[in-house]
């Protein structure tokens, strides 16, 4: 089994959800005592927060290009960050290590590609939404044409990650807020809905979406065990 290297803390409610996947992965796929051999480096959140909201990106890049090599010297195999919207600085990080990322938005994209999809509606931060980084690598590597939700929606969708969900709040209303700009979405055309932001599977379940979604949290977590496992029998 490979060691897994995850970058997290952006939020630790989403990152717990990672390490919960990961192991809960490991011991359906091999069975008994098995679990998955990882390493986690957690930053400070309100540091990178403090850096997105100021533009300095350059400097998370640093600050997580540096988590990386911890995590690379430490042992790790290869690295997950568990944050859609710092993948802005996925290259930075990427460059700093000679291990490889695992980038959030590839398996996200195969998954949706292999449901026969095309239309997708994206919800995250407003960087995951709004920005090129994210959007542009499901548009020009995978073909996908992605809708994401008008101004004010945007805001609803952002603001509730960032005074909720990163905190651990979770809220009826805030769903139901949710579920209202997933159905403008759909009714633009959506046939999908992913969830582009790690926390938002803390809210929004399949059963409260009436067309399929794409949990990016779970998809990312299970695909870091498939490439751990690439190799290790299963147990039959
Ligand atoms: N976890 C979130 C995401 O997947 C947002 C927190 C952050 O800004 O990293 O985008």
């Amino acid at each position: 089994m490979k060691t897994i290297g995850l970058i997290g803390g952006m939020s630790w409610e989403s990152s717990l959800e990672y390490y919960r996947i990961v192991n809960e992965t490991v011991k359906t796929r091999l069975g008994g005592l098995h679990s998955a051999q990882c390493l986690m480096y957690s930053v400070d959140f309100a540091d990178i927060e403090h850096m997105q909201a100021a533009g300095q990106w350059d400097e998370a890049g640093r600050v997580l290009a540096a988590g990386a090599q911890r995590l690379e010297r430490g042992g790790a195999d290869f690295i997950v960050l568990c944050t859609n919207t710092m993948h802005k600085v996925a290259d930075a990080i990427q460059a700093a290590v000679r291990i490889p990322l695992l980038h959030i938005a590839d398996p996200t994209a195969e998954q949706i590609k292999a449901a026969g999809f095309n239309r997708v509606g994206l919800l995250g931060t407003g960087f995951t939404m709004e920005q090129e980084f994210y959007k542009g690598r499901l548009v020009s590597k995978y073909g996908l044409d992605v809708l994401v939700p008008d101004d004010d929606e945007r805001r609803i969708v952002h603001d509730i990650i960032y005074q909720e969900l990163v905190l651990g709040v979770v809220k009826d209303e805030s769903r139901q807020a949710y579920q209202q700009v997933i159905a403008s979405l759909i009714e633009r055309g959506a046939e999908c809905i992913i969830l582009g932001c790690t926390e938002i599977m803390l809210l929004i379940q399949p059963e409260d979406v009436p067309v399929p979604s794409f949990d990016t949290t779970t998809i990312h977590a299970v695909s870091a065990v498939d490439y751990a496992l690439a190799g290790e029998p299963t147990m039959i």
